[in-house]
């Protein structure tokens, strides 16, 4: 019986590239280099490792995002996956985490059966880690995040996973089908190859607006149906250089710190 694995991958701003929409407040993906989330180039190569060792793995690409992220999904064919899709509807645009799981969820439902889902651990645009987690959720199945090496049992019915924490790692069992998130520590990806980049072009990838994916625009995606709106997003503006007090005693420059707090007025 074939491994089916869903790998959801998301087109980024390439980070000197982020722009905000005034009036919307949300980010500008059209016309903006972009680039496959790094997480999500490591939970693709991690599907792909799979299908090293079992060749009758299949691996499904799901991508929500404007037409652009076709793009994203064929390096991800040319990288070794066997199919792509790309959830992309104006409907959807807009979406918090709440949103984009709902779409997801309902996209990979559509994809059909599946063992294994991989996500990355984070976006490095939106930042909270959220989507996989609330995928899980809405599928009903099992979920562990911060993947930093596993072993799948010859069953294939059961994995240990290692999970990074912020001081060691947790060593967790869980069964499949069942959602992970991967960490840059698990691997390095593979680039695309010559033969992959070839067929990517030429493949077909289909493309499922909120009605092929039966989710409701009013209520379960897009800006509008969003718990979560952005009230205020804008670049920092860059700090001023630091001063470095540098002599040769403690007291000293306890010293020089306090002069300097003083005449800034600080205390
Ligand atoms: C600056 C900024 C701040 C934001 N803050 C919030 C917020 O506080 N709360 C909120 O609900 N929304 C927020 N959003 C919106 C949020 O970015 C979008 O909902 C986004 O689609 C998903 O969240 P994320 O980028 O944080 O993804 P994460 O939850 O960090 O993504 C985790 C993983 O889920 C998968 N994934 C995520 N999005 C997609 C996709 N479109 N297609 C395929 N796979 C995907 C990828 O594998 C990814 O690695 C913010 C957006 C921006 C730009």
């Amino acid at each position: 019986m074939a491994f089916n694995i869903v790998v959801c991958a998301k087109q980024v701003p390439d980070t000197n590239e982020i722009k905000i929409d005034p009036v919307k407040k949300t980010l500008i993906r059209e016309g903006v280099p972009s680039i496959l989330n790094h997480d999500d180039a490591n939970a693709l190569e991690e599907a792909l490792k799979i299908k090293d060792k079992w060749p009758d793995t299949h691996i499904t690409v799901v991508s929500m995002g404007p037409p652009q992220a076709k793009d994203l999904l064929i390096e991800c064919l040319a990288m070794g996956a066997d199919k792509a899709v790309l959830a992309s509807d104006r409907a959807l645009g807009g979406s918090d985490t709440w949103a984009t799981s709902n779409a997801l969820a309902a996209a990979i439902e559509k994809i059909g059966a599946y063992d294994l889902i991989f996500a990355g651990r984070q976006a490095i645009d939106g930042d909270t880690a959220q989507v996989g987690p609330q995928m899980a959720e809405k599928l009903g199945i099992p979920q562990v995040t911060y993947v930093k090496e596993f072993e799948i049992a010859d069953d294939r019915k059961t994995i240990t996973v290692k999970r990074a924490l912020e001081d060691g790692y947790e060593l967790i069992e869980i069964k499949t089908p069942c959602m992970l998130t991967a960490i840059k520590e698990l691997n390095t990806p593979r680039y695309m190859s010559i033969g992959g980049i070839y067929d990517a072009v030429n493949a077909e990838i289909p493309v499922w607006g909120a009605a092929d994916l039966g989710v409701d625009p009013d209520k379960e995606v897009g800006l509008e149906a969003s718990p979560t709106n952005v009230y205020r997003s804008f670049t920092p503006v860059p700090k001023g250089k630091g001063v470095m007090i540098e002599t040769d005693s403690d007291k000293e420059t306890a010293d020089k710190l306090i002069v300097g707090l003083k005449s800034k007025h600080v205390i």
